[in-house]
């Protein structure tokens, strides 16, 4: 998942019982399958693999599911897994896990930290850490694959495992599709995933109907000047000047272009121009992030910061009109209402409503989308992951928490992954239940 840089933890509420313990029968089955999740998760974690570079890590998925009696195949859309365990006639289900880490150091200070180091497709050696949560969510969805191969009574239907490659990029889920994911293999009635979440108590499930992460697009702009001298200005016409006044532009269209009631970002994450202060550049080059919920809303935000790039490049007499690149698109996230409510009644039925909640959307993107705009109804659940005591203090005190893709991310390892694990059980076997025996 991505998130918007500096985002700060906002930190609601929860009940401030501890969830370490999954609280009803699933908690047997779970505690039963840890020991092999857990290390599953520590060695994922200590081998973190880049977007598009997920070999070893497939690899071991693969593995794990054939001896579970998955038929495996791998190398789909790249380093793509899909295992298919056929039970039965009933729903095909589909469970995904995302494989990728993020070239971010990791700065814990845990014992089983990330050190690796790589060099990337620039060429660049970059530190690696799974500061996104993925490793445990391989943890929890290989778990889940050995309960249903084990407990087989308990559910009907066809279930379809997906390791999914680079996440991060927003192109891993449409590689596999473009691969054949829905035609190769059965088509699902029902995707699933859940992610973790740096911003509740480790344990907590959430839910949410409708619209949960944003339309996420990538812009960026070019603005074209004429370079000089620093000390001639008349003699030039300064890009960085213009670049300046289009970044103040910029934040107009969220607050004085958009509806108080529409959620929209538009970050400037990036600016580069010019190298000496007596130089005046002939370019300068911005990078946008930019974030909504509804199609009107990122309609209105890429034509309007198109419309501004321009005007106030001919406001300045520029020389010829900036380069506006539409880089990279993810679609907003929307939990399907009715699988949300099957799932959460489930939920809230066997886990109860002190770890179970309806959780408020975020302005991140996810492509999870693309099985949903494939027209496969879906949902994802969030797992809280912060150690209940961290929690509290940052309660307490207002400060914030490390974010998902900080250095600092620190997952409680072991009641996120039982909460995963317990959550994906049971909303599988929601979807696949047996039906009742007929009394004829
Ligand atoms: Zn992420
Ligand atoms: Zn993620």
């Amino acid at each position: 998942m991505r998130v918007q840089a500096l985002q700060i933890a906002s930190l609601l509420l929860i009940a401030t019982t501890s969830h370490s313990q999954v609280g009803s029968k699933i908690a047997v089955e779970v505690d039963a399958v840890y020991p092999q999740s857990e290390a599953l998760y520590l060695d994922v974690h200590q081998h973190p693999e880049l977007s598009l570079h997920e070999q070893q890590t497939a690899a071991k998925l693969a593995l794990g599911l054939r001896e579970l009696g998955y038929d495996v195949s791998t190398g789909i859309g790249g380093t793509g897994v899909v295992g298919v365990l056929r039970n039965g006639s009933g729903p095909v289900v589909m469970l995904r896990t995302e494989l990728d880490a993020l070239p971010v150091e990791e700065k814990t200070g845990l014992p089983y930290a990330s050190t690796v180091r790589t060099t990337d497709d620039s060429g660049t050696e970059v530190p690696v850490s799974h500061a996104c949560g993925h490793d445990i969510h391989m943890a929890a969805w290989m778990a889940t694959a050995r309960i249903m191969a084990t407990a087989r009574n308990r559910w009907r239907g066809t279930l379809m495992m997906v390791g999914q490659p680079a996440e991060e990029l927003i192109s891993g889920a449409r590689a596999m599709l473009n691969d054949g994911l829905f035609t190769r293999f059965p088509r699902p009635d029902y995707a699933l995933a859940v992610h973790d979440d740096a911003r509740y108590p480790a344990g907590i499930i959430g839910y949410h109907s409708g619209p949960i992460f944003t339309n996420g697009d990538i812009v960026n702009i070019t603005i074209y000047g004429k370079g000089g001298h620093g000390a001639r200005p008349e003699t030039t016409i300064d890009p960085i000047v213009i670049a300046a006044r289009t970044v103040l532009a910029l934040q107009t269209i969220v607050s004085r272009e958009i509806s108080p009631f529409d959620p929209a970002v538009v970050t400037v994450g990036s600016i580069h121009g010019g190298a000496r202060p007596n130089i005046i550049p002939d370019q300068v080059k911005l990078e946008l992030a930019v974030r909504s919920f509804t199609e009107a809303v990122r309609e209105h935000l890429l034509s309007a910061i198109d419309r501004i790039a321009k005007g106030e490049a001919a406001a300045a007499g520029a020389p010829r009109e900036p380069l506006v690149e539409h880089l990279a698109a993810a679609h907003a996230l929307v939990n399907d209402p009715e699988l949300t409510r099957r799932v959460s009644s489930a939920l809230l039925r066997d886990l109860g409503s002190a770890q179970v909640h309806d959780l408020p959307p975020e302005m991140a993107s996810e492509d999870f989308a693309e099985y949903q705009l494939a027209g496969v109804p879906t949902l994802q659940l969030r797992i809280g992951a912060v150690q209940q005591d961290k929690y509290d203090a940052a309660l307490k005190s207002g400060s914030a928490l490390p974010s998902l893709h900080s250095p600092f991310f620190a997952p409680d390892r072991a009641p996120t992954i039982k909460a995963a694990i317990a959550a994906e059980v049971l909303a599988l076997r929601e979807l696949m239940a047996v039906p009742p025996v007929s009394l004829r």
